[in-house]
Parts: C-alpha cells; sequence; structure tokens
C-alpha cells in the first residue's frame, strides 16, 4: 500500500514546516508485532529494572525539554513556556510511575476459607494509543508510564499533525536504553487504525479525542472484544454561586477558559452563573479574558499564541457567529485578526442559551460561555444537562456547600471547588457520559491494562 506523508504547518505563520515519510499498514502491523514478541521479555524483568529505566526516560525528558518545546510549538503553536511545563510533568509522571507502580500491582491478599488466595495484576501485552496534538507529549507519557511499568508494551499512533512530536517520544524511551520495541511510534492516519485494532498483536486500545474519533474506535475494538479506554470530549461547567468571591471566581474561570488557548478538554467552557451576580462576573471575566493578549509563542511573554490551525480556528469562529446570530451577546472578541496564522483572540458571549453551539457543543477554543441560572438548583440541573461529563467546577465562599455540590451533585469525573480543573498523576482522570469511560493516573489508572487474576491454591 502507499507510503503515507506527513506536513506540518507552523500554526503562527502559516508557513510549511518539516514533513514526515509515514508507515504503510503493512509496516505498522509488523511493529505491532514486534512490540508484541518485545512483551514476553519486558513483562519477566523486574519493577526495580522497569523502574530504573523509566527513571531515567524522566533525565532523558529534562535534558531535552528545550527541544521538545521546541517541536511543539513549531507544529501546533504551544506557548514555549507550557511547552517546558509540559516536559517537566512527562517527568514527574515518569518518576511518580516509577516509584509507584510496584505498590499499585502488588498482591493483595484474600481471606478465604482459611486457603492461600490472592489477587494478581498481569500485564496483558501490546496496548494501541491513539493520541491528540493539544499536548503531544503528556497525553502519551499519561499513558505510557503506567502502562509499561505494568509490564505491558505499547505502540502509538500520534495526530496527523504532530509527527515530529511522536517520534521524538519515541526516541526518548530509546535513549533512555529501554530494550528494542518496548514502545514505538506508527507514523499512520486514522485509516489504518482499524487493521491495527483488529491485528492479534493488539491486546487493547486507548484513545483520547473526540467523541466522533471514540465512537469509531470503541466500535473496531468492541467487535474485535478487546479491552478500550476512551478519554473524549468536555464542555466543562463552572458554577459561580450567588455566594462566590467574584473577582476570584473571574481568575479561575478564565485560568480554566484559557489553558493551552482554550484548547484543553479539561478547560472551563460554559460559565454558569446565578442572576445576581451575573454582571459582576462578566465585568470581572472580561477584564481577565483581555490580559490574554496575542503574541508570538515563542516568546515567555505571551498568553496566548496561535490556535492549532487555520481549519480548528474557522470551526470556532464559526460556532462564535451561529451564537450570535442566535442571539447570544458577544462582550470582548469575536473578529478574526488580519494577519496570516491561526489567530484567535479571547472571546466571551454571554446570554448563551439552549440551542446555541457555545450551549450545546464543545468549543476548543479561547471562547467562554456565560450561562445565567435562577440559583443553585437551577444551575446544577444545566450543568448536567451536557452530554458530556469530564471536568466541572463550583465556586463558592461556602466550602462545605462548594463539597457537597462538587462530590454528590455534578455528573463529571472531576470535580474543583475554588480551582481550576487540573490533571495530575496521584488523582484519577477520565469522564463520564459523552467524555467517555476508563481511567488514566493514579492506582485507578494503572489498573485498566492488567490482567486482574484471582488465585487460589488449595
Ligand atoms: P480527533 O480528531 O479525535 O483526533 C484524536 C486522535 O484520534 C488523532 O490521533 C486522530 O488521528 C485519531 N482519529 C481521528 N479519527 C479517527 C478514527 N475514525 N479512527 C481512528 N483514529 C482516529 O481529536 P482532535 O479534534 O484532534 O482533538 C480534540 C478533541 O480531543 C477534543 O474533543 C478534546 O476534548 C479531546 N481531548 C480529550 C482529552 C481527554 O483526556 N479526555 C484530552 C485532550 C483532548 P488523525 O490526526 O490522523 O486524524
Amino acid at each position: 500500500s502507499a507510503r503515507p506523508r506527513f506536513e506540518t504547518i507552523d500554526p503562527s505563520t502559516g508557513k510549511p514546516g518539516r514533513q514526515y515519510e509515514g508507515h504503510t499498514v503493512a509496516e505498522a502491523v509488523e511493529i505491532a508485532r514486534q512490540a508484541r514478541k518485545a512483551f514476553e521479555s519486558w513483562r519477566s524483568m523486574s519493577f526495580a529494572d522497569r523502574a530504573g529505566l523509566m527513571h531515567e526516560a524522566a533525565r532523558v525528558l529534562r535534558r531535552r525539554k528545550e527541544e521538545f518545546a521546541e517541536i511543539m510549538t513549531a507544529e501546533m503553536g504551544k506557548l514555549i513556556a507550557d511547552g517546558r511545563a509540559e516536559i517537566e510533568k512527562c517527568a514527574f509522571n515518569c518518576d511518580y510511575f516509577a516509584d509507584n507502580a510496584e505498590t499499585f500491582l502488588s498482591r493483595r491478599p484474600v481471606d478465604f476459607e482459611g486457603h492461600k488466595a490472592f489477587v494478581t495484576f498481569n500485564p496483558i501485552g501490546t496496548v494501541l494509543a491513539i493520541m491528540p496534538w493539544n499536548f503531544p507529549f503528556w497525553q502519551v507519557f499519561r499513558f505510557a508510564a503506567p502502562t509499561l511499568m505494568a509490564g505491558n508494551t505499547a505502540v502509538l499512533k500520534h495526530a496527523s499533525n504532530v509527527p515530529g512530536s511522536a517520534l521524538a517520544i519515541e526516541s526518548v524511551f530509546r535513549d533512555a536504553g529501554f530494550p528494542e520495541h518496548v514502545f514505538r511510534t506508527l507514523l499512520i492516519p486514522s485509516a489504518s487504525v482499524q487493521t491495527l485494532i483488529e491485528d492479534p498483536a493488539i491486546a487493547a486500545v486507548t484513545l483520547t479525542g473526540s467523541v466522533e474519533a471514540g465512537r469509531r474506535v470503541a466500535s473496531a475494538a468492541g467487535a474485535a472484544l478487546k479491552k478500550s479506554v476512551l478519554e473524549l470530549g468536555g464542555s466543562d461547567a463552572y458554577l459561580v454561586l450567588e455566594d462566590a468571591d467574584v473577582a476570584a471566581a473571574a481568575k479561575v474561570c478564565a485560568t480554566a477558559r484559557m489553558v493551552n488557548g482554550g484548547q484543553s478538554c479539561i478547560a472551563g467552557k460554559r460559565f454558569i452563573v446565578v442572576r445576581s451576580v451575573r454582571e459582576a462576573l462578566e465585568r470581572s471575566l472580561t477584564s481577565e479574558m483581555e490580559r490574554y493578549a496575542m503574541g508570538d509563542p515563542r516568546s515567555t511573554d505571551t498568553k496566548l499564541g496561535p490556535m492549532e490551525s487555520v481549519k480548528a480556528r474557522d470551526q470556532i469562529h464559526d460556532q462564535v457567529r451561529r451564537s450570535l446570530d442566535k442571539g447570544a451577546r458577544l462582550l470582548t472578541g469575536g473578529q478574526i485578526p488580519d494577519r496570516p496564522g491561526a489567530w484567535y483572540p479571547p472571546t466571551i458571549l454571554t446570554n448563551v442559551q439552549p440551542g446555541m453551539p457555545a450551549y450545546d457543543d464543545e468549543v476548543f477554543g479561547p471562547v467562554a460561555a456565560i450561562i445565567e441560572a435562577e440559583d443553585e438548583d437551577d444551575a446544577i440541573r444545566i450543568a448536567n444537562g451536557s452530554a458530556f461529563g469530564l471536568g466541572s467546577g463550583v465556586l463558592t465562599r461556602d466550602l462545605a456547600r462548594g463539597e457537597r455540590i462538587a462530590a454528590d451533585a455534578l455528573e463529571a469525573g472531576m470535580s474543583f471547588v475554588n480551582g481550576n480543573v487540573r490533571s495530575d498523576p496521584r488523582m484519577p482522570f477520565g469522564g463520564v457520559k459523552h467524555s467517555g469511560y476508563g481511567r488514566e493516573c493514579s492506582d485507578l489508572g494503572i489498573h485498566e491494562f492488567v490482567n486482574i487474576k484471582s488465585v487460589v491454591v488449595f
């Protein structure tokens, strides 16, 4: 079959960047089989030996941090300072699972009528990971560190616009001294994924991406009776209650919305504000959002770089236009600047109602939607009315009230009070409803791709 080519474009200028020659389907299947073969010896290596290599991967990441941050900026426009922080986070994650995997996966004794009985957690083989471009390194390491520490091997199909990042990640494991084929990158288009899922070399699949990709990948995995984990989109709601400190709430909301230029699954997208504080919140949020001036992503002073691509920018502008046509009101932004590249300013829509894209759909860019609610119950109802259920937030001076709403009322995989949702290797990460299923990170994440086996010795 034909060899695919992957072309990169610098979204800050619109100029073409490096090009990469990809793998044919036959080559990709062959690499997956090599990874499956590597599993046989990798699984029997001790946790201590695997941990030594994983700590070395963390060192390689820190050593090559600048190079990796520059690749991300060139391929998808990430702010250079955010790129450096992302690499540090990946290194922390490698160290965390190097230090904790053995404890998380140690045998659990069971009291079973006096017989020796325990639960053991064995690796399952080679896991296929399909990953998005928005956090090109973090998304992959979030999956790879626990999966490899559990004794599995992995193959990566990364997003088509970040081939340089995909190859750089493979090189981290090579430089760290991992045995050959324990982690491999496949440069393939999404059309080749189904063949891989069907191949006996692949034991399970994980996808971080859109709802549509989730449906396709889960269907293929279901037909092949292979386990899947899905981390999909979100439309995270932040409830601003009448007793909130409005200035502080606006800061949390702006930070939540503007993470990674608004291109994060756990970005705050809907700000559900109780009527009595709506106008005050509108004013404060406008001044907070306007601080995110667009600028060169390679300058550490810049707070908002370009979006990932002109196509993505045009899509969110269309969502803004259609919301305005249906009666939303623009508080700031909403204009495409006259310059080459994928630029879009910080934008706020208020009076956002059902039937508008800003209410019903995920808006994957720097656009905040303000939705008015009558009271706490109404705000919870609106938040839970979404098809998504990834992150969520509550802003209130009453911490007991915030805790009750976060813990019991919001339909989401994560709920933070008076702070913006973030991922961390120590806390489980994932969603409910159309945001997907399964969890990454923490002791719960590492149990997704293991055989939970009951053993009794009579
Ligand atoms: P996307 O189009 O779904 O792409 C994600 C990955 O899936 C890419 O590698 C893509 O490959 C692949 N893919 C797309 N369609 C596929 C198919 N039919 N079969 C197999 N693979 C397929 O996602 P995106 O729009 O770039 O990324 C943004 C979305 O990801 C948002 O919805 C965001 O909320 C979500 N996301 C979720 C999380 C989370 O942890 N829950 C984190 C980050 C992002 P190609 O590039 O080759 O098409």
